[in-house]
């Protein structure tokens, strides 16, 4: 078995090391999450919800210490690891606070259609879920799984990203800190070769998994196989159009923050900007010149925009699109290169003129790398955005009420923000279409997507 390394993206030097969780291990932990389980389905929401809350109070006791360690683990800039932690913490307590309405089933209005003198639905947990997820928000991203996961009743064990194993750790310590049950979430220090055997476990019920694409063709093969139910949030190459009766200031500032946010490493992330030719020129040159200004360091100064990329492979994909483009043609507006010195720094990049033989035209480009495209018109515009296989998030700049409503119908994606940038709230679902994966997380469909919604029939 392999060691996981916690390895500094900004000084590319090892923080710490660990062993790897051994089978017996494995086994052990995936035994009390069964027993856990059925102690937190049998504890009720009232219960779950206070040792919810109290994750939460203990999360956000310990912002300082948890948005250091994510700093330092994959790089984000320190303000962005702060509002990360209260995210999740505010999340814990949407699910502790909405749990119990978002799962009171409904009952038939008129139960002799079905020949019964009553007939409802509830939703009961399923059992042990297995999460497996991405470095890149490492609390945020589990925390959105196990505050619906729990509060449902379910029991969740998690298989991080390797890179992040002290955010893994610390996870797997949190909720039973608060007062869970032990083992009601764990976390598996294991690599990505050992989790098809424990979705094959009979013990797990089912897996989610935010990631790469290649992980979702994965899990969804072994989950298939195995008849258990999953959800996948893959990838996303996000459309952010704007047209010639946006706000092209406040379309600029929000562009920035849509691209570079958490290092440019976020599945929604806006990645193309489409933007219509009677202001092409104008939102060229100003986004240009703001992402050109953004202060590239170290993640721990406050002043820092831009931090590293996680690690040096990511670092090496970002740069091997963008070499792809420029040598077939692409205009690079600003940056295009690395960092020179210590660290997986890579600066802020724009680039125009891409063609569709250009592997940045289809393929995300998970780093500081914006893409600009020039549309004819409106529909021109949402056939770029359309071709391409990913369907995340969106986002459509104009004040033209029908060409809004156009929009939001015709793009292929599972979110549209008009005027605004594509964020993730509690309160609203969160998912795909095409290859961004399927299923939803957040909101009452999230922490229904986990659950058993059980008919009821009664003579
Ligand atoms: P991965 O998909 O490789 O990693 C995400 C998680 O999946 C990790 O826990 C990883 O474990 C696990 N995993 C990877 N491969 C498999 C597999 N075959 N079977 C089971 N589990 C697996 O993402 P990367 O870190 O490699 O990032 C690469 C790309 O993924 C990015 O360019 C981006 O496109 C996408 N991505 C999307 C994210 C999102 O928010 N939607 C987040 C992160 C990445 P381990 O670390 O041990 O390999």
């Amino acid at each position: 078995m392999s060691r996981i390394r916690s390895i500094d993206p900004t000084t590319g030097s090892v923080i710490e090391e660990f062993d790897e969780d051994s089978p017996e291990v494995v086994d052990q932990r995936l035994a009390a999450a069964a027993t856990a389980q059925r102690m937190l389905a049998a504890a009720g929401f009232a219960r779950r919800a206070e040792w919810m809350r109290a994750a939460a109070d203990l999360l956000e006791a310990e912002t300082d210490e948890v948005a250091g360690m994510i700093t330092a683990e994959m790089g984000k800039p320190i303000a962005q690891s702060r509002a990360e932690v209260s995210k999740s913490a505010a999340t814990m307590r949407f699910y502790a606070d909405n749990a119990e309405s978002f799962l009171t089933g409904t009952a038939l209005a008129e139960p002799d259609r079905v020949g019964a003198s009553a007939a409802r639905t509830r939703f009961d947990p399923l059992g042990v879920i297995l999460a497996v997820m991405p470095w890149n928000y490492p609390i945020w991203q589990v925390a959105r799984f196990a505050a619906p996961a729990l509060m449902a009743g379910n029991a969740g064990v998690l298989k991080h990203a390797s890179n992040v194993p002290r955010a893994a750790l610390y996870l797997g310590e949190l909720f039973t800190r608060a007062g869970f049950p032990a083992g009601a979430f764990a976390t598996l220090l294991i690599g990505s070769a050992r989790v098809e055997g424990v979705i094959r476990d009979r013990r797990v019920a089912a897996v989610t998994l935010t990631g790469s694409e290649g992980a979702g063709r994965s899990i969804a093969a072994a989950a298939g196989d195995a008849l258990k139910k999953s959800v996948l949030e893959l990838g996303g190459s996000d459309p952010f159009i704007v047209m010639p009766s946006a706000d092209l200031d406040a379309a600029v500032e929000t562009a920035v923050r849509a691209r570079v946010t958490n290092n440019g490493q976020a599945c929604i992330n806006a990645k193309r900007f489409i933007v219509h030719a009677d202001v092409y020129d104008a939102f060229a040159a100003r986004f240009t010149e703001r992402m050109a200004a953004l202060t590239i360091g170290d993640p721990a100064r406050e002043s820092t925009d831009l931090g590293p990329l996680a690690s040096e492979r990511g670092r090496e994909d970002v740069e091997e699109l963008v070499d792809d483009a420029r040598s077939r043609g692409a205009r690079i507006l600003t940056g295009g290169s690395r960092q020179d010195g210590d660290g997986w720094f890579y600066r802020p990049t724009v680039v125009a003129e891409l063609t569709p033989d250009m592997r940045l035209w289809s393929e995300e480009a998970f780093g500081p790398v914006a893409s600009l495209y020039r549309a004819e018109s409106l529909d021109d515009a949402l056939r770029i955005a359309n071709d391409n296989d990913f369907g995340l998030g969106s986002a459509f700049w104009s004040t033209d009420d029908t060409e809004i409503d156009h929009a939001v119908a015709a793009l292929e994606a599972g979110a549209v923000f008009v005027n605004g940038m594509t964020v993730s709230y509690p309160d609203l679902p969160f998912g795909g279409v095409k290859r961004s994966g399927y299923g939803r997380e957040l909101s009452a469909e999230g922490i229904r997507e986990f659950c058993n919604l059980k008919t009821v029939w009664v003579a």
